[in-house]
Order: structure tokens, then sequence, then C-alpha cells
């Protein structure tokens, strides 16, 4: 029906950029830099990162690249960083908490984005921002990056979009006064999911409740896209239910702006979006806000989702 909906991919290192080429996609939605932190003995310099942004610009040509910032602790840590030992590692000094207790680490970051970035279309995402405090400080350190580069001579995208992940409930509540302050959102539902369902992603045990039909998770998404429209920005989603088959006309009917998702789901989740219009995901997304639990939705999407190619 005409409707252009973006299919982006997510990568962990720059060579991960030819699969995206080879299946077509329209940007990178996700590059998550940690990934160039982890197995090696100490922390990459700006020249290193810089080549590393700057070839994956120049390899996208003119298609947007959404480089965020790199998000250690949690799960990731670092083998030659002592990091304090927490009791709750996922609710701990992660991602922008740990950029903003080593601003110098960050601003080597910054820097060498904000150096790639003419070379393509880059744009640079926060992961894990849990208050307005936190985004208007990483937005001042940003400046500062800025002001350096431009004493120094140093070229850079003056204009470079910024963008912040919705991950915490705190983000999502607050979506529309964070969407004042950034020019995108892209909801990270891995992580919006275990917070907002308390259940901890890696934990075998209690799997059976990490769900995104969950409809307080399908509730929160629907609110985070609302906000963001009614501030005029668009919003994308990272985490693995962007590339779930089922899920996808559901988040269409919401009006979900971007999709990225790992390269190998872009062709089956071009094919389903081709399926059906988007008056018709919209009555099937009305439906589906208002069942109240797991399974009714899933019934429900089992029968009128098609999901085989
Ligand atoms: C997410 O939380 O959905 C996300 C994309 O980030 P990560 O999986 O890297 O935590
Ligand atoms: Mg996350």
């Amino acid at each position: 029906d005409q409707v252009k909906i973006e299919i982006a991919c997510n990568i962990g290192t720059p060579d991960e950029v030819d699969r995206v080429i080879e299946k077509n996609a329209d940007g990178i939605g996700l590059f998550r830099t940690e990934f160039i932190y982890m197995n090696r003995n100490d922390f990459p310099s700006e020249e290193e990162q810089y080549k590393g942004y700057k070839s994956v610009a120049q390899k996208m040509e003119q298609k947007p690249v959404i480089i965020r910032t790199f998000d250690i602790g949690g799960d990731k840590e670092l083998s030659y960083l002592d990091f304090p030992k927490e009791m709750n590692p996922f609710l701990g000094c992660r991602a922008i908490r740990f950029c903003l207790g080593r601003i110098d680490l960050f601003k080597t970051q910054l820097r060498a984005i904000l150096r790639a970035s003419i070379f393509g279309n880059i744009k640079i995402m926060f992961p894990m921002i849990s208050t307005l405090e936190e985004l208007i400080q990483v937005k001042k350190i940003l400046e500062e990056v800025k002001e350096s580069l431009k004493n120094e001579k140093i070229a850079f995208h003056e204009k470079v979009e910024i963008g912040m992940m919705i991950e915490t409930p705190s983000a999502a509540l607050l979506a529309d006064i964070f969407a004042k302050h950034v020019d995108f959102f892209s909801i990270g539902t891995n992580d919006l999911i275990q917070y907002t369902l308390a259940v901890d992603r890696l934990n075998p045990h209690i799997s059976h409740l990490y769900s995104p039909y969950n409809p307080a998770v399908l509730r929160s998404i629907n609110h985070i896209i609302e906000a963001a429209h009614r501030e005029n920005i668009w919003v994308g989603m990272c985490g693995e239910a962007a590339g779930d088959p089922r899920l996808v006309p559901v988040l269409i009917g919401m009006g979900l702006d971007e999709f990225s998702m790992s390269p190998s789901s872009v062709l089956e989740v071009k094919w389903i979006i081709q399926q059906h219009s988007k008056e018709d995901m919209k009555i099937l997304t009305k439906k589906i806000l208002q069942m109240t639990t797991v399974d009714q939705i899933l019934r429900h999407l089992d029968n009128n989702v098609k999901v085989h190619i």
C-alpha cells in the first residue's frame, strides 16, 4: 500500500557490514560498539575507533548508521578493567552509568564518532538512559567534545543527530519528556522486557516469564511510540522483538518507523510486511492492545499473522 517501513540491521563489529549490504537493508539501526572494546588487553584508541566507524559509514554510503556508545557492564565485562563486584550487575554500573563515571573514555569515543561523521550518515545513540539528568549531562559532554574539535580545527558533522535507547521503564514512562531532547528513540526490548517484568534476561529458570507479548510490554511500547510522534520525532526498535515475525505487524500498527534486526531476519520481515496493509495492521494492533494475557495474544497472532515464506 506504498507505506514505507525502514528495515535496518544490528551489527557488533565493522566487518559485519558486508552482511547488511548483502541483505540490502536500509541502514544500521544499532552498532553495538562495546564489542570493539572486548577480547583485547586495553581500551581501543581514538584512532582505532575512528577508522572502524569511518569504514562502516563509508561502506553504507549515505544510509543511516546509528552508533551506540559502548554498553559495558551487566553481562559484558572487560578483562583489562577491574569492575567492582556488584550484587545485581544489570541494575548496576552499566552502559551510560559507566561512561559518566569514566568521562575520559566516553569523550575518546565521542571524538572518534564525530570525526567519522563526515564520511556518511552517522547518528549517535546513548544506552540505558534512566533519568533526564543523565541525558542532559551526556549532551553537555557531547557539546564539550564538539567545542574541542572545533578549537583543534578537526572536521565533523555539526548537526549529527542524537538519539537514546528506551530500555528502562523510567525512560518509557517519561518518553514524552525525553522526546523533547533527542532526534529519535530506539526501543531496546531486550532490556525493556527484563526491567519492566523484573525478569533477568539470562536466567533460564524464569525464561517463561520473559515475553515480548506480555501486555505490559506492549502497552509500554505503544506509549513510547505515541509520545515520540506527539513530539514529531521518529522511533525505531533494535531489540530482538523488532525481528519477531509475529510482532512486526503489531509494531507497524502502533506506528513504529524503523526496525533494526539481525541480517538473518531481514528477508522474512520484509516478506511479512508485504502481506498486510497498514490499515489491517492497525486493526490487529487495536485488538491486541485490548487483550490481557500472553496466551490470548499469542493465540490471536498465530491465527492472524502468516509467518512462513
Ligand atoms: C536491547 O536492550 O534491546 C538492546 C538492543 O541492547 P542490548 O541487547 O545490547 O542490551
Ligand atoms: Mg540493552
